[in-house]
């Protein structure tokens, strides 16, 4: 039976999403919390599994690659030395009548239909001005000024000043460590430090469901380097790799994104050998999962664009509902955290190298936003069959599930109990396996189709008879009677197959 992939808008997205389990509005009940939200009992274990794929591509597989598992909360003083209470900011205008506050950038953007990703100030009060934008309830709008991002927090009782910040990114958890790192992680630069975990942004209006969240999920690498070393890992291969890429000039003037080879932009200077190692790496990482290749492109960061701690940055972006947007950010941070952190601590965050030299390390930053991932993987998932019924081809190792088990008939005790000894045996050989028992086959099959499990197994009576059991495909819903005893080897044989 032929599938089609279905494209689906954010809404419809979220209220699928919803209505299977994988993501639920926080807070709900009391009329919802904006950009805050739950995952639900199929969306958990698909987010532990993504996690899993990351942890063991980039830092379990790698010999140049360790992990910390660092707290939400830290001190007033990192976020100082960092730049972040300073310069962590996003431009905001007033409705003037409702009093409610908007992303000016955003509201520019939608009203002219032009990017203004890094546009001053004065260059958006101008836009806002000139061509008369108003609010999305059709007021004037004030005056454009900053709005910093960051979540003050007061611990311990009767502070009247913030002494924490809840962690706008995980990064900084990793620059504060790198002594720690250094002391006890018998590391060699180049090297790079992991983390995944929650980051907390006061984003001023969150949108397009997952896309933009006050807390939200981050995968991040600090990779340092000695730059006056050659790099070996951004062989050939990696230089010859062609991947679609957007130019900060092509921006400027509305041309699209071009077929470029990574080695070009390193020979012009652009990216570094680590910097461009590590676009290919995410780009075929994305890909690995099930991304589309035409769903993705690279982006240039305009200069006036740039973070405040950024030397140059690349996007991955994906083809959302709502256009190409940021699903991953590749940052060359230079050495300025490491040295921001020596100066307003006085702790030196310096490496010896073997020939007894101190150098400040640089670093490039793969971030992967775990939710905005999240989004595109289901997206890309969504197919349809002839007759309207929903089936989500997820890759096998990022489903919620790898198989679902279920006996023919619920009120059968011999059937049920053979289920159950399967359930459990496909368990004890390390598979991720649902169980159910309940409604009939057909519609069991229907569900499994909508969380994406990629097989079905199911006992009947010949079970008892011969020890067999069907095995049944989302993809083409074909069926196969095969031994009991050979299961695990059947149905690890085509989880990889279907992986490819
Ligand atoms: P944007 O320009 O869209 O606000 P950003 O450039 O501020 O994003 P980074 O600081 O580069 O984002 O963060 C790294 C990654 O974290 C992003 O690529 C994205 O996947 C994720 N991310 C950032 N902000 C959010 C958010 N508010 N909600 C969900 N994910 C986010």
């Amino acid at each position: 039976m032929a599938l089609r992939w279905k494209p689906l808008s954010v809404e419809e997205l979220a209220t699928f999403a919803k209505r299977k389990g994988f993501v639920y509005r926080n807070s709900e009940i009391y009329g919802g919390l904006a950009g805050v939200y739950d995952y639900g009992w199929l969306g958990v274990e698909m987010r532990r599994r993504i996690i899993n794929a990351w942890w063991d591509a980039f830092v379990t597989r790698r010999k140049d690659m360790i992990g910390i598992d660092g707290a939400t909360i830290s001190a007033r003083k990192v976020w100082e030395a960092s730049g972040h209470t300073t310069s962590f900011t996003d431009p905001i205008v007033q409705d003037l009548v409702t009093k409610k506050y908007y992303r000016a950038d955003h509201l520019v953007e939608d009203a002219l239909g032009i990017p203004t990703d890094g546009l001053s100030l004065e260059e958006l009060d101008r836009l806002i001005r000139e061509h008369d934008v108003k609010s999305p309830e059709g007021n004037p709008l004030g005056r454009v000024s900053t709005f910093n991002l960051m979540f003050p927090l007061t611990l311990g009782a009767m502070q009247a000043e913030p002494n924490a910040y809840l962690r706008g990114e995980t990064a900084q958890i990793i620059f504060i460590n790198f002594k720690n790192i250094l002391d006890t992680g018998r590391v060699k630069l180049p090297f790079g430090i992991a983390q995944v975990g929650r980051a907390y942004r006061n984003e001023i209006s969150p949108r397009d469901w997952l896309f933009r969240q006050r807390e939200f999920t981050q995968m991040e690498i600090e990779y340092f380097y000695n730059p006056k070393e050659d790099f070996p890992l951004f062989t050939r291969d990696y230089a010859d790799r062609e991947l679609p890429f957007l130019f900060a000039k092509a921006q400027e003037v509305g041309r699209p994104a071009e077929m470029v080879r990574v080695g070009r932009l390193v020979d012009e200077g652009m990216l570094n050998p680590v910097h461009a190692y590590w676009l290919v790496e995410a780009w075929d990482w994305f890909i690995s999962l099930g991304i589309r290749e035409e769903k993705l492109r690279v982006r240039e960061h305009t200069r006036e664009e740039l973070s405040h701690y950024s030397r140059a940055t690349v996007d991955i972006e994906y083809e959302y509902p709502f256009g190409f947007k940021e699903l991953f950010g590749l940052a060359d941070r230079g050495s300025y955290d490491l040295e921001q952190h020596s100066k307003a601590s006085g702790v030196s965050m310096h490496v010896t190298l073997p020939s007894g030299e101190k150098i400040i390390p640089r670093v490039i930053e793969p971030s992967f936003g775990f939710d905005r991932l999240f989004m595109s993987l289901l997206a890309e998932a969504v197919h349809e069959d002839e007759k309207g019924n929903t089936i989500l081809r997820f890759k096998p190792h990022i489903a919620p599930y790898e198989a679902a088990v279920f006996p023919l008939l619920s009120n059968k005790p011999e059937l049920v109990e053979t289920a159950t000894r399967v359930f459990h045996q496909l368990l004890d050989e390390g598979f991720t396996v649902f169980y159910d028992q309940s409604g009939s086959i057909g519609r069991r099959y229907a569900r499994q189709d909508e969380a994406g499990t990629p097989y079905c197994l199911t006992i009947d009576f010949q079970t008892l008879e011969d020890d067999t059991l069907t095995i049944r495909d989302r993809d083409t819903k074909e069926q196969e009677r095969i031994p009991i005893r050979d299961l695990p080897l059947i149905l690890r044989e085509k989880l990889r197959a279907k992986r490819k």
